[in-house]
C-alpha cells in the first residue's frame, strides 16, 4: 500500500492536514487506531479564544488570531462538504474576576492586548451581568472579547472526518507503530497492515506523538495533560457565552448544556474522571454562576491535552526530511485547527506558508533523536 502522504492520527490535526492535501491532488491514507475524533478533539471545551488563551502579545498570540480569523470560512467550508453543522457560535467569550485582584490583572491585560489591535473591553460587573445575567454577584469586573466563538468539537470532528473523505483522503484503521527512516528521510510508516510507502508522513497523534517510533522529536516534547469536564444540563439556557474565570470555565451549548472544565493534571494516560477533578470544575463553575448548582450533571469525561514544554504547537518541517509534524497543540487545538491545516499542508507541498513556523518549529525544543 502507498500513498503520496499518510497522515498518523485522524484527530481534528490528522482530519484538517489530510482535507487540505487531499485538495490539493495528493493521494492521502490517515491512519487511525480508533475512531476519527475519539480522543481529545471530542474531549475538548471548543472554546476559540486567543485573548484568554495566549494572554500576551507575540507569535502565539498571532497564530491564534489568525486561525480564529479564518474560522468562519472554514466553517462554512466544512459544512457544506459534510453536510453537516458543526455547533459554529459567535458572540464573544468572557473572563471574568471575582475579586479586586483579579479585576486588576484583567485591566493590565487589556491594556497589552489593546496595545496590538485586540478587540477586548473592559466591563464593570454589572456591566458583565448585563451581558450573561446568570453570573455571580461576586463579579468585579470582566474581560469581553467581543469577537471570539465556540463550537462543538465533536461535531466538528465528524464533519471534517466526513469532509476529508469527501475530497478524497482515505481512512485505514489501525495502529501506526512507527516511522520507516532510511537514509535520513522518511519513506512511510510501519502499521498494523504492513509497511506503508508515502513521500511524506504527517506525525498527528496527538498527546500519543512521542510513542510513534521515528518521531525525531526531542525527549519530552509532547506530554499528556488530562483535563476533566462536567457536562451540565439547563433549561432554558442559564448563558449564552463562554465564561472564564482564573481556575476554569464554563461552556454553554445552543441546547442549554453548560460544560464546567477543566482540571489540568499529570497523570500520565490514566483516562478517569476523579471525585477531586469534579470538585473542582463543579465547584469554579458554581463560583461563576451560583444557579449552576441546580443544575443536573448529565455527563462526564476526561482525555489528554498534548502538551509541550513551553505551551505551544509543533508545526511545519523537522530535522528528517519529508516527515512534517501536526501536534503538541495542548489547550488550543480547535482553535488552532485551520491554521494548523493550511501551514502543515503548505510545508508539506512546499508552498509559503500563510506565516513563520520557525517559533513552532521542533528545533526550538532542543536536538531533536529518533527512537520510542
Ligand atoms: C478536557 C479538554 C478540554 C479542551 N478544551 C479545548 C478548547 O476549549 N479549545 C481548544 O482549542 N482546545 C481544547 N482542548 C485541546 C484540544 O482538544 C487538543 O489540542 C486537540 O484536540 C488536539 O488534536 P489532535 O488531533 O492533535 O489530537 P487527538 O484528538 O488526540 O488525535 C490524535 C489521534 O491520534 C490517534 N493515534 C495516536 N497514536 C496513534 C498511532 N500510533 N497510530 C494510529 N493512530 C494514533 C489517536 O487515537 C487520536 O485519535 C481541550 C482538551 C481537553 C483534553
Amino acid at each position: 500500500m502507498n500513498a503520496d502522504a499518510v497522515v498518523v492520527g485522524a484527530g481534528l490535526q490528522g482530519c484538517g492536514v489530510a482535507l487540505r492535501l487531499a485538495q490539493a491532488g495528493l493521494s492521502v491514507l490517515v491512519l487511525e487506531r480508533s475512531i476519527p475524533g475519539a480522543e481529545a478533539s471530542s474531549a475538548a471545551g471548543g472554546i476559540l479564544s486567543p485573548g484568554v488563551e495566549a494572554v500576551e502579545p507575540g507569535p502565539f498570540y498571532d497564530l491564534c488570531a489568525q486561525s480564529l480569523a479564518r474560522y468562519p470560512a472554514f466553517v462554512a467550508e466544512v459544512e457544506r462538504l459534510a453536510g453537516l453543522w458543526v455547533g459554529f457560535r459567535a458572540g464573544g467569550t468572557l473572563e471574568v474576576a471575582l475579586d479586586d485582584r483579579m479585576a486588576q490583572v484583567l485591566a493590565g491585560r487589556a491594556e497589552k492586548l489593546s496595545g496590538i489591535g485586540a478587540e477586548v473591553h473592559v466591563l464593570d460587573g454589572d456591566g458583565a451581568r448585563r451581558l450573561e445575567p446568570a453570573l455571580s454577584e461576586q463579579t468585579r469586573g470582566a474581560l469581553y472579547f467581543a469577537g471570539e466563538a465556540s463550537l462543538d468539537p465533536r461535531l466538528l470532528g465528524r464533519a471534517l472526518h466526513l469532509a476529508a473523505s469527501r475530497v478524497g483522503a482515505r481512512f485505514l484503521t489501525g495502529q501506526v507503530r512507527g516511522i520507516a527512516i532510511e537514509s535520513g528521510r522518511a519513506v512511510g510508516v510501519d502499521h498494523d497492515a504492513g509497511r506503508i510507502g508515502a513521500k511524506a508522513v504527517v506525525l498527528a497523534a496527538g498527546a500519543w506523538s512521542m510513542q510513534v517510533a521515528g518521531h525525531s522529536l526531542p525527549p519530552g516534547a509532547v506530554r499528556p495533560v488530562r483535563g476533566q469536564i462536567a457536562a451540565l444540563d439547563t433549561r432554558p439556557p442559564l448563558l449564552t457565552r463562554v465564561v472564564f474565570s482564573e481556575k476554569g470555565y464554563v461552556v454553554p451549548r445552543p441546547d442549554g448544556r453548560i460544560l464546567c472544565g477543566s482540571t489540568m493534571e499529570e497523570a500520565g494516560f490514566e483516562k478517569a474522571v476523579t471525585a477531586g477533578g469534579l470538585l473542582h470544575v463543579l465547584e469554579l463553575a458554581v463560583e461563576i454562576a451560583p444557579r449552576l448548582a441546580a443544575a443536573p450533571v448529565v455527563e462526564t469525561w476526561s482525555n489528554f491535552r498534548p502538551a509541550t514544554p513551553d505551551g505551544q504547537p509543533v508545526l511545519g518541517a523537522g530535522p528528517v526530511a519529508n516527515l512534517f509534524y501536526a501536534t503538541g497543540h495542548y489547550r488550543n487545538g480547535v482553535l488552532l485547527t485551520p491554521v494548523t491545516a493550511d501551514a502543515v499542508s503548505a510545508a508539506v507541498l512546499g508552498r509559503p506558508p500563510p506565516l513563520d513556523l520557525a517559533p513552532f518549529s521542533p528545533a526550538r525544543l532542543g536536538s531533536g533523536r529518533r527512537g520510542a
